[in-house]
């Protein structure tokens, strides 16, 4: 099983270092059999190559049974003409990687900053939406008119709309059985028409999971004011951006929250957060939400090879993070601790060493 490591911009080396150190642990104690290759990418390979995404990654990407992919200084790229690109957005399209899985959850002795604790997973259509870089074959998806006209375009389609829901469904079945869509359709009436008559297609082919929707803007708020009535969240590109970051740092942190992009051939594993230029290179950063994306790629594997090892694997690092949340001493400076992210991941791992040797049989991953 290969993986593709993109370390990225900013604190992308220091999390992707320690997610890496994380995972061949786990290889080497659980015997997973994993291989991997780390690839240059960003502002590292624009001064090297002329591009923030060279050919050969893209291919090395299309190729590997896993990707993980660190944060990225989208706003230092030139524009694309001078090879500033996207490297997610172009990873998210180039394979097809449709639906952005977020899991948002509360941890026992860490602060939520919600008023009550949550555990739900925003799962949001990737390729299409306002996303102007992603929703045109040919050309962008925003132009102006005149100098003072700016139009943007948001591509919805029915295919699109029902393989997010298809996802989100699946995911609520293995959960509390709950899909919660979310959508604008008293002034976005016909795109957004389109997108909640798929949904509602596929809420019809899941019986035992139950449906309900919810307006973006009352959504935003009884995320803060009543969380736990949630399970899954379905929605749209821009939507689900928001909304995700907005849950995660509810949760307790957008330090904490994990992240997939998936499709049906290809998974790669992404931080929510951004590449932190300001703690770059200090020993700073709070590798969590990248290794817990690594742990929703390994479930990803496990259930596309059936390979309980990798699901066991992804629960031992899930119940370390944890563990070392629980506790203040063994915190990063972002959540108030004084662990540096070496000394953080030495810690995980030591977590892990432990539950190998032992290997209680009982963990189950909770992560989608
Ligand atoms: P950011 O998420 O990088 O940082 C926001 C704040 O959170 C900063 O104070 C930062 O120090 C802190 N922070 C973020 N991640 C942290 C971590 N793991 N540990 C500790 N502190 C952390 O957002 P920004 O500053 O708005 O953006 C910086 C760059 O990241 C920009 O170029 C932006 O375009 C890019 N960005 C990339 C992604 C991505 O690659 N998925 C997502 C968002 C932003």
């Amino acid at each position: 099983m290969h993986f593709a490591v993109l370390p990225g911009d900013g604190i992308g080396p220091e999390i992707s270092a320690a997610t890496l150190q994380a995972l061949e642990l786990l290889d080497a104690k659980l015997a997973l059999g994993l291989t991997f290759a780390n690839h240059d990418i960003g502002l590292l390979t624009l001064k090297r190559d002329g591009t923030t995404l060279p050919r050969s990654v893209l291919d090395a990407c299309r190729k590997a049974d896993g990707i993980i992919l660190g944060p990225l200084s989208h706003s230092d790229y030139p524009a694309r003409a001078q090879g500033g690109i996207n490297v997610s957005a172009e990873l998210r399209v180039g394979l097809d990687l449709f639906g952005n899985i977020r899991p948002a959850r509360s941890r026992t002795g860490l602060p939520h900053w919600g008023r009550t604790p949550m555990d739900l997973v925003i799962v949001r259509e990737n390729t299409e939406g306002f996303y102007s870089d992603r929703n045109m074959h040919w050309g962008v998806g925003e132009f102006m008119p005149t100098p003072d006209m700016a139009l943007s375009v948001r591509k919805i389609t029915a295919s699109g709309s029902h393989r997010i829901a298809k996802m989100a469904f699946e995911i609520a079945r293995a959960r509390r059985r709950k899909v919660t869509a979310v959508h604008k359709i008293n002034v976005i009436k016909v795109s957004e028409a389109l997108f909640l008559r798929e949904v509602r297609k596929v809420a019809q082919d899941f019986p035992d999971v139950r449906y309900e929707e919810q307006l973006i803007d009352s959504m935003a708020a009884l995320l803060v004011r009543d969380a736990p009535r949630f399970d899954v969240v379905v929605t749209t590109n821009m939507f689900g951006d928001i909304l995700s970051d907005e849950a995660s740092e509810l949760s307790g942190g957008l330090g904490l929250g994990g992240s997939i992009n998936a499709g049906d051939t290809h998974c790669m594993a992404q931080a929510q957060h951004g590449s932190a230029p300001d703690i770059a290179g200090q020993d700073r950063a709070n590798p969590v939400s990248l290794i817990l994306s690594a742990a929703m790629l390994l479930n990803w594997l496990s259930r596309k090879h059936q390979r309980a090892d990798f699901a066991q694997g992804a629960a031992m690092i899930e119940n370390a993070v944890d563990a070392l949340l629980a506790d203040p001493a063994t915190r990063t400076p972002d959540l108030g601790g004084r662990l540096g992210t070496m000394a953080f991941t030495n810690a995980l791992c030591d977590h892990i060493n432990i539950m190998v040797a032992e290997r209680t049989p009982t963990l189950i991953s909770r992560s989608s």
